[in-house]
C-alpha cells in the first residue's frame, strides 16, 4: 500500500518534460510541408532552431503553435510558416551577407543563420536585443551580431547585403535599406500601414524588381 501510495504521490509531482523535439516535427509535418515551403534546407532549419528558447518561459508549451506569440512591449515572434516563408523567399545561401531588421526574440536570425549565413540584425529595444543576444547564444548561435539600433538606417557598415529581411512593417521599403542590397540581392519586407503586403523586391543589374506575395499582419516598423 505504501509503495502504491509513494509511487502516485511522486508521479503527480513531477511536472510532464514538454517534448519540444516532437513538437518541432509536427509543426513541419502539418504546417509547413502542406502549405508549400519545399526548400530542404530550411525545412531542416526548421527542423532543428529550438523554438522554445525564444519565447517567454510562459509560453514555451505553445512555443510551435501555429500562430504568433507575444514576446515583449510591440513585439511579436511570427508564426512559423510566416519565418520558413520569409527564409524560403530570401534564398539564403552558405556565406551570404544577410541583414534583419526587427530582432524581437532573436528566432528569425537563428534560422537565418543556420543556413549558413553570416547574419547582422538590428533591433530598437535594448532589453530585446540582449534578451535574444543570450537566447542566441545558448543555442549556439553566438555568430550573429545583435545592433541596437534604427532599422530604417539599416546597418552600412557591412552593407551590401545578399539579403535583407525585414520583421516589422514600414509604411514604405526603407530608402536605406534599398541602397543595402547587393547586385542579385533580395530584400523580403511587410510594407503598408493598415494594409500589409509582404513584397520580394530584387536587384537585377541596377534595377529594383518588386513581386508581392501575400497579405500578412506584422507590427509596425517604428520611427525613431
Ligand atoms: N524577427 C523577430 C520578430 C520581430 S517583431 C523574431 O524572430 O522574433 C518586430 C521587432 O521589430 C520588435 O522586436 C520591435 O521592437 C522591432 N522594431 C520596431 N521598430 C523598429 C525599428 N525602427 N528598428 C529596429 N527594430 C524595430
Amino acid at each position: 500500500m505504501i509503495p502504491l501510495l509513494l509511487g502516485i504521490t511522486l508521479a503527480a509531482a513531477q511536472t510532464p518534460t514538454p517534448d519540444h523535439g516532437s513538437a518541432r516535427a509536427r509543426m513541419v509535418a502539418q504546417d509547413l510541408l502542406p502549405r508549400g515551403i519545399t526548400d530542404t534546407r530550411v525545412l531542416r532549419a526548421m527542423s532543428t532552431v529550438p523554438r522554445e528558447e525564444f519565447v517567454p518561459a510562459e509560453l514555451r508549451m505553445e512555443a510551435y503553435a501555429d500562430r504568433p506569440l507575444p514576446i515583449g512591449p510591440q513585439a511579436t515572434i511570427s508564426q512559423p510558416y510566416i519565418v520558413a516563408r520569409m527564409t524560403e523567399l530570401a534564398d539564403v545561401q552558405p556565406g551570404d551577407k544577410v541583414l534583419e531588421v526587427g530582432t524581437g526574440s532573436g528566432y528569425q536570425a537563428a534560422v537565418l543563420h543556420s543556413l549558413g549565413a553570416r547574419v547582422w540584425t538590428i533591433e530598437l529595444n535594448p532589453d530585446l536585443a540582449r534578451g535574444a543576444s543570450r537566447a542566441l547564444r545558448k543555442t549556439g548561435h553566438e555568430e550573429v551580431q545583435v545592433i541596437v539600433g534604427d532599422g530604417y538606417d539599416g546597418y552600412p557598415k557591412h552593407a551590401p547585403y545578399d539579403a535583407i529581411v525585414v520583421t516589422a512593417a514600414p509604411p514604405e521599403v526603407p530608402k536605406a535599406l534599398m541602397e543595402q542590397l547587393a547586385e542579385g540581392g533580395l530584400m523580403v519586407i511587410p510594407v503598408g500601414k493598415d494594409q500589409q503586403v509582404l513584397r520580394l523586391i530584387r536587384r537585377r543589374d541596377g534595377v529594383l524588381e518588386r513581386r508581392d506575395i501575400t497579405p500578412v499582419r506584422f507590427v509596425p516598423l517604428r520611427p525613431r
